[in-house]
């Protein structure tokens, strides 16, 4: 990632406000909508949910966002080093989830994908997971 900037924020639900807020920061440069700056400041907040409550399980532990925009590109990365994913692509998927009993509808990977104009996650059992998201901003 080029000319990025990083975060690192302790896994706690009151700082997902402030990863929305950053990349609202570095997104006044690419001039967007409404609508796209809500859908991106949604698909931060999902993965670092993500990384709060799957990824720790609500204990302790570090988030790292990154961010780069580059000719009207942002590039958003949220890394946490917690459980990570068994199976990626099962997990991807529409209303899967490893939590129903709490309310969850499986939906966050979905929203990052249509929210987004590109979406990678990278993740080993017990090592963390690494969520890499695009999005392309007309000029
Ligand atoms: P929702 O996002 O709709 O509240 P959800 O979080 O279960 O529900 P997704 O965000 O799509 O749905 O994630 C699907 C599943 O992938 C989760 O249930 C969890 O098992 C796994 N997962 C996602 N992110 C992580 C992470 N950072 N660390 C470990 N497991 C994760
Ligand atoms: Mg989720």
């Amino acid at each position: 990632m080029k000319n990025y900037i990083s975060i690192e924020m302790d896994a706690k639900s009151e700082n997902e406000f402030f990863g929305r807020l950053a990349v609202a920061g570095i997104l006044t440069y690419a001039d967007p909508t409404m609508e796209e700056l809500t859908d991106v400041k949604t698909a931060v907040s999902e993965a670092v949910t993500n990384s709060i409550i799957h990824g720790y399980e609500n204990k302790e532990g570090k988030i790292l966002m990154k961010m780069a925009l580059n000719d009207n590109e942002l590039e958003v990365e949220i890394t946490d080093y917690g459980t990570g994913i068994e199976d990626v692509k099962k997990a991807m998927e529409p209303m899967y989830t490893t939590k129903p009993d709490m309310e969850r509808s499986g939906m966050g990977f979905s929203f990052m994908e249509a929210f987004m104009d590109e979406l990678k996650v990278y993740s080993k059992k017990g090592e963390g997971t690494r969520v890499v998201m695009k999005k392309i901003f007309q000029e």
